[in-house]
Order: C-alpha cells, then sequence, then structure tokens
C-alpha cells in the first residue's frame, strides 16, 4: 500500500512541501506526486504529531465481494447484451422491437417500464437480458469503473449504410472488453441494402462473419417490420451457452447499478442488475458511496416482485441517496457496515479530487505504466493513438509494432483520424491507457474528461517523438529504477 506525497499533506491538512522537507531529513528525495509506502507514511504523520489510524481498504472492502462461489452452487443464467452500433443503425427500434414481441409476463397491452433494462423470453423458452441504453458511452463509463455488466454485444449495421466510424468505435470497445460480438445487419427491408457489402467492410475490423467463412455469429434483421427478431435471439443463446454463464444464487446478492435518479415521489431509486446472489426486500445495501435498505423491488413489467436473482434487472427503492450507473451493489449484514463502507468511500472520493486538483489533472507517464495490462505473460502498453491523416496513423501503428518484444509490448486499443474526442478518453481511461495525438489536439469535452479520468493526453508532430517517448517509457518498464 502506497500513498502520494500530496494525499499524505491533503489527509493531515499540511503542506506538501514539509512532507518533503521531513523526507529529505530522513535521506529521502522525493518530489510531490512520488508515492511513499505506508510505514513511511505513518512515520511522517506521527513526526508532523498526527495519530495515524490506517484503514487499509482490504480492511473496509473486505467480503464484500467474494473471490468465487463454492463448487457446484453456481447455476446458468440468462446473458445479459448491449446494442452497439453508429447513430440511425437502428439500435432503439432493435431494442423496442424486441420488447414489443417477446416481453416475459407482459399480458398484450401491458405496461411496460423502462427502468434501463429489460428481461425477454427466447423462442426456445430461454432468458435474455437488454441493457436499455443503447450505444458504447454506457457500456464504457461502466467498465471504467471496474464493472461488467455486458456478456454480449449485439453490434448493430444499418445495411444501407455499412461500417461507419461508430461501429469501428463500438467493435473496438467491445473487444477492449473482450466481449463476443454478435453482427446484426438491419434494415435489409430497405432498398438499396447491401448485407454483403457491410460483412466485406467489417473484415477490414477483424470481424469475419460466418458465412464468410468466420466465427462470428450474424443474421440479417429489420427491426421495423420485425423481421428475424427470433432468430437474432436464438443467437443470443447459442452465444451464451458458448461462454457457459452461471451465477449463484443461493447467497446475498450482489449486482451493478444500471441507472439512478432521485424521483420525486419515491426518493432515491436505482435500477439494478443482480449479478450473483438473490436480492430480497429487507436487505441492506451498499452502492459506491450511498446505502439503503430494500423497501420495494421492482421489475421491468412495474410489478412488485420479493426477489431478484442473477441477471435480472430490478427497480430498488429504499436508498438514503442516488448512488450512480456502473457502482457496484454488495448486501451488508448490518446498518452500521454499510455506514463504515459508504463513509469510508466518501472520504476516499474526496481525497482523489484533491489529489488531483492539486497536480493540475491528468495522470503522468508514471502512472500509465503502473496502468499495464499483463495478457500472456507479457505486459501491454495499452494506448488510443489519433492523427490528421491515415498514412501517418498507419506509420505510427507499424513503428510501434516494431517497438516491442516477448516482455513488453505497445497495444494499440483504437486509432482513427480527427481531433481527440470524449468518447476516445472514455475508451482509454476505461482500460488504463494513455492517448496520443498526432497533429490534431484534443476537443473541449475531451480535455475535461481527461482531466476528470486523469486520462494523460499527449501531443506530438514528429513520429520519432512519439515513438522515442513510447519506447522510454518502455525500457523503463523492463529495468525498473527501483
Ligand atoms: P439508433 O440511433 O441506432 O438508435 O437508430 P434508431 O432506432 O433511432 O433508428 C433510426 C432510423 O432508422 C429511424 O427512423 C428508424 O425508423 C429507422 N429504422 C430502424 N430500423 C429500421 C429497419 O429495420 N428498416 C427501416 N426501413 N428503417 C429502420
Amino acid at each position: 500500500e502506497t500513498i502520494t506525497i500530496q494525499e499524505l499533506a491533503n489527509r493531515m491538512a499540511e503542506r506538501a512541501v514539509d512532507v518533503i522537507r521531513l523526507l529529505m531529513k530522513q535521506g529521502e528525495m522525493k518530489k510531490i506526486n512520488d508515492v511513499i509506502d505506508a510505514d513511511t507514511a505513518q512515520l511522517i504523520a506521527e513526526e508532523m504529531g498526527h495519530t495515524v489510524r490506517r484503514v487499509a481498504e482490504s480492511d473496509v472492502e473486505e467480503g464484500l465481494f467474494d473471490a468465487a462461489d463454492e463448487e457446484g452452487a453456481a447455476v446458468p443464467r440468462p446473458p445479459v447484451v448491449t446494442i452497439m452500433g453508429h447513430v440511425d443503425h437502428g439500435k432503439t427500434s432493435l431494442l423496442d422491437a424486441i420488447r414489443q414481441t417477446n416481453v416475459v409476463s407482459g399480458e398484450a397491452g401491458g405496461i411496460t417500464q423502462h427502468i434501463g433494462a429489460y428481461q425477454v423470453k427466447t423462442p426456445a423458452g430461454s432468458l435474455v437480458t437488454f441493457i436499455d441504453t443503447p450505444g458504447h458511452e454506457a457500456f464504457t463509463a461502466m467498465r471504467q469503473r471496474g464493472a461488467k455488466a455486458t456478456d454480449i454485444v449485439v453490434l448493430v449495421v444499418a445495411a444501407d449504410d455499412g461500417v461507419m466510424p461508430q461501429t469501428a468505435e463500438a467493435i473496438n470497445h467491445a473487444k477492449a472488453a473482450g466481449v463476443p460480438i454478435i453482427v446484426a445487419i438491419n434494415k435489409i427491408d430497405k432498398q438499396g441494402a447491401k448485407p454483403e457489402r457491410v460483412r466485406t467492410e467489417l473484415l477490414q475490423h477483424e470481424l469475419q462473419v460466418e458465412s464468410l467463412g468466420g466465427e462470428i455469429l450474424e443474421v440479417e434483421v429489420s427491426a421495423t417490420k420485425k423481421l428475424n427478431l427470433d432468430k437474432l435471439l436464438e443467437l443470443i443463446a447459442l452465444q451464451a451457452e458458448l461462454l457457459d454463464l452461471k451465477a449463484n444464487p443461493d447467497r446475498p446478492a450482489e449486482g451493478i447499478v444500471i441507472e439512478a435518479k432521485l424521483d420525486k415521489g419515491r426518493g432515491p431509486v436505482a435500477t439494478v442488475l443482480v449479478q450473483r446472489g438473490t436480492l430480497k426486500g429487507g436487505d441492506i445495501v451498499v452502492a459506491g458511496s450511498e446505502w439503503g435498505r430494500v423497501r420495494a423491488l421492482i421489475d421491468d413489467q412495474g410489478k412488485a416482485v420479493s426477489e431478484a436473482g442473477p441477471s435480472l434487472p430490478v427497480e430498488i427503492l429504499g436508498f438514503q441517496g442516488a448512488p450512480e450507473a456502473g457502482d457496484r451493489l454488495a448486501v451488508v449484514e448490518n446498518e452500521a457496515r454499510a455506514r463504515e463502507v459508504t463513509e469510508y468511500r466518501q472520504r476516499q472520493r474526496r481525497d482523489l479530487a484533491a489529489a488531483r486538483s492539486g497536480r493540475g489533472g491528468g495522470g503522468s507517464i508514471e502512472q500509465m505504466m503502473s496502468n499495464l495490462k499483463t495478457a500472456a505473460g507479457r505486459q501491454e502498453f495499452p494506448l488510443v493513438i489519433k492523427g490528421d491523416v491515415q498514412g501517418s496513423v498507419e506509420a505510427i501503428i507499424q513503428a510501434l509494432a516494431k517497438l516491442g518484444n516477448d516482455e513488453v509490448a505497445a497495444r494499440v486499443l483504437h486509432a482513427g483520424v480527427g481531433g481527440i474526442t470524449e468518447s476516445d478518453i472514455t475508451l482509454a481511461s476505461a482500460s488504463g491507457a494513455a492517448v496520443l495525438g498526432f497533429n490534431v489536439r484534443a476537443l473541449k469535452e475531451a480535455r475535461e474528461a481527461g482531466d476528470r479520468t486523469g486520462t494523460e493526453i499527449r501531443y506530438y508532430n514528429i513520429i520519432y517523438d512519439l515513438v522515442d517517448d513510447i519506447r522510454k517509457a518502455m525500457s523503463g518498464l523492463l529495468a525498473p529504477e527501483r
């Protein structure tokens, strides 16, 4: 466990320079953003006349989320699906069409509630849960918070329009999250529909559909004419079977907040997707820095239910305050524990905000290195690259590819032409990546998102400089200074 000098100073309400001076006296040369270990931090704090109560994350968060289910206790659970694709390709239409034709228990004309997710029945009788917010913003926002809500992505591509920029973005988001894709070629009812062209265009994004000899499941649909929707559900069920999705229903619930709001009449309302266990009325829950006692559970038909098992979306009434989408939910033993956890998290959030404003936002390349993902024993250096022209973007990717070796390599999550957008930042921060701009700048919203998430944005106008920086960062990794 470590802490930066800035954070330590903030917590003691002391000046960082005084902390640095004390460390210097002990023969340690440190800068404001350097980290020190917990023991050193304790020594410094005591020397400055503070009493130290060490509350490690492991103490407070201990046992909230169990690592594993008992052997044999897990049973199959429905898949959770997010629909992604380019704007106007029919994501919303498809979600509505599926819902209208397949609601689980809705009688004809029954009132459906939009609670952020819903469940439908496939022709074979199995269940599928759809996240009702299409697009990759919500998907990535959740990943950014360390939550994985989606098992399968349905990629909608309009047959009359083909693969467009947001189609490519969606593919990259799904791949970065390691979530399998099912391709739904939509609007096949339209004149000028060219499903074949969609298939070949997808090849350029390394998505090879079955009819072209690949393994990606695909289906031609029409959301407006309600064509092949059952086929799509069958494919989802098939993909789910391949994934062998399971969860143990006989344990305290864990889940993820899909949506939350402050309702005038009902108070804070959070829609939660239960991921393991069973949520029951009276349970004491924590999500992010909010907690509550479950007063009522409401399903997507607006009906009160007494409990909710794995993959079922339900609204929870009874929170003290509204949590945030992407917050993970857990059931705790009692109110005291709920308060301890949420108070600790609130404090942590304040500290983080203070530390960020202290260093003027953004992460450092050193932090970026510590964010490395390890895959197959190799350390990967995640990057998002934007450039002014395709030629230079490709030259950069090739040069970076040459830098890699068995131990460490750059991994380009997304590369494209144009200014750095907020969406680039969300993707980067969800994966702990840095964003590199070549002859392009970041849009205002992107800069703000960068500050907010602590994502580093670097600008270059010479390819050599860019590659050299990454090389240096990588060799720093191979031969750590300490
Ligand atoms: P989204 O932006 O991806 O959510 O797209 P929408 O669902 O809002 O659809 C955009 C437009 O395409 C709307 O005018 C829809 O009526 C139309 N649309 C969606 N699906 C189909 C389809 O299967 N066939 C036809 N002809 N039009 C469709």
